[in-house]
């Protein structure tokens, strides 16, 4: 009897932005034979998570969405949250890709069978499936909520929950609300939420640097134009892109460049926050760009009203209905949001995964997470991650570099079936070489030389997350998938 699964040889794991982008670009392609798992009910990502008060994107929306699935009718330059979603699920529908996906399933285990060159995968719901090649697109980082662990933290009593787990079914109109956090999140958070509650404490630990945001609504004029020549929108795209892509010579190489912005943030900052001691408080003490830069327009005024607060001792403790700072103060509050962050820089996936000889990825990456160009990780054949290690970025919109992924994952899958492959493997000296020319491009980087902690650097500093240059030069090398840099059989 035929195998059942045979013709099924490609598991996407995950629907947000990469899962999608890989499943229509190879329904493009006339590659079909794929199908996609997804733990939650519906498609999205990190787009269906985080719809907290105030989610937007904070790259232009022409830019942070597929170039082969335009959409003319986004109503706002930075788009918001739920205008993303409806985007992904039309994408979802649009391309008939419901009809591949499995909802409600999250992969429990993965198990590389050398003699079959095979995985076998299982899921939540007890299926067992046989892909050749599995892609996890199931975010590597920036999807597993932290929280810190403080003593007392289960005592609280009242509604208390993650940014991106954002409860619904508690109100916080009227109520008495900390913030915990000034990151991406807590800055679109705390001005959605201020007008609403009676008091907010906005716990930071360190200062972010804010930005103005230029942002509008798009009138629907300009949509209509965008509707009937999809070349000017691609034109709006294409000087969106090549404006972040100039911004990366002062992270990536000139790091003094970042300086003279600097001073006019700062001028920002000192114009938008009148009071001294206030302003004394949200100055960063560490370079422009270090951190993630973050765009906002109306965090600073929303920090100056009289019912806001900004605390800046550390916490040390919850109890029932309050926040403990180390200086022993308990701040009173009804209702706290996490707004903390997630697993980045040593997120390994949440399901076990066994490669070559049954080892685990969680072993293969004891000593910090690496792969070759993001996606292949040596010991692990016909297995490809998207968004994988030092894959994102500092300065431009993550959808390209996901499309530069997914063409380099669609020309691995075109060779092994062209060439009847059993399992492709990158080699262990091509993914070595790759991480050391990264590192020695990162060391200079103002990520790791502007004096700064962040989500973009592992517990040892070392910076597993970024992109350490162009956009373009990761979309040259991924280009083409090299036979040469792999082991195949
Ligand atoms: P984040 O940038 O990691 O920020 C977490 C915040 O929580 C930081 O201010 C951090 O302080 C603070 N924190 C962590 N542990 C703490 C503790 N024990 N006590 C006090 N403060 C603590 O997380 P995020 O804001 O969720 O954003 C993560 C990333 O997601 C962003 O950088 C961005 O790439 C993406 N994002 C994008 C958008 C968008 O507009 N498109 C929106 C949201 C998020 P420290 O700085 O001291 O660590």
């Amino acid at each position: 009897m035929a195998d059942p699964v045979a013709d099924r040889d490609v598991l996407i794991v995950g629907t947000g932005f990469a899962g999608l982008g890989m499943a229509i670009r190879l329904r493009q392609e006339g590659l079909e034979g794929f199908e996609l798992i997804e733990q939650a009910h519906e498609v999205g990502g990190v787009w269906r998570d985080n719809h907290y008060p105030g989610a937007a994107c904070d790259i232009e929306s022409h830019l942070y969405s597929f170039s082969f699935d335009p959409n003319p009718d986004w109503t706002r330059t930075y788009a918001p949250q739920r205008e993303i979603l409806a985007y992904l699920r039309r994408c979802a529908d649009k391309h008939g890709l419901r009809e591949r996906i499995t909802f409600g399933s999250a992969l429990t285990a993965a198990r590389f069978d050398q003699a079959e060159g095979r995985w076998t995968v299982t899921t939540s719901d007890g299926r067992v499936r046989r892909p050749r090649i599995l892609i996890s697109a199931a975010g590597h980082a920036l999807t597993q909520p932290v929280i810190p662990d403080l003593p007392g933290l289960d005592t609280f009593g009242g509604p208390s929950f993650h940014s991106a787990r954002w409860d619904d079914s508690q109100p916080l109109d009227g109520k008495r609300v900390a913030v915990v956090g000034t990151g991406a999140s807590a800055i679109q958070i705390v001005p959605a939420i201020a007008p609403r509650v009676s008091q907010l404490l906005v716990f930071q630990r360190t200062p972010p640097w804010v930005m103005p945001r230029e942002e509008r609504d798009i009138p629907e004029e300009e949509r209509d134009r965008f509707r009937r020549w999809p070349a000017l929108q691609r034109a709006v795209r294409a000087r969106q892109w090549l404006w972040h892509e100039a911004t990366a010579i002062g992270f990536v190489r000139r790091p003094g460049l970042l300086r003279l912005a600097e001073r006019r943030v700062r001028r920002f900052l000192e114009e938008s926050v009148p009071d001294p001691a206030l302003r004394d408080k949200v100055t960063p003490r560490y370079a422009l760009g270090c951190k993630r830069i973050l765009l906002s327009n109306d965090y600073y005024p929303a920090l100056g009203q009289d019912h806001v607060e900004v605390i800046t001792e550390r916490l040390a403790a919850v109890r029932p209905g309050a926040l403990v700072t180390a200086d022993g103060q308990a701040h009173a509050v009804d209702a706290i949001v996490w707004a903390t962050g997630f697993e980045a820089a040593d997120a390994v996936p949440r399901f076990e995964v066994y490669g070559r000889g049954g080892v685990s990825l969680r072993e293969a990456w004891r000593g910090g997470i690496e792969a070759y160009l993001g996606t292949a990780v040596a010991g692990f054949p016909n297995l490809f991650l998207l968004v994988g290690p030092n894959v994102g970025l500092g300065h431009s919109s993550m959808i390209y570099m996901i499309e530069s992924q997914v063409e380099y994952v669609l020309d691995a899958i075109r060779t092994v079936r062209g060439r009847g492959l059993r399992l492709v493997e990158v080699r262990r000296e091509v993914e070595a070489a790759y991480n050391r020319e990264l590192q020695q491009r990162l060391a200079r980087t103002i990520w790791q030389t502007g004096g700064c902690a962040s989500w973009y650097q592992n517990k040892d500093g070392k910076n597993t997350t970024l992109w350490p240059g162009f956009t373009f030069e990761f979309r040259r090398r991924t280009r083409r998938f090299d036979e040469a840099h792999y082991l195949v059989e």
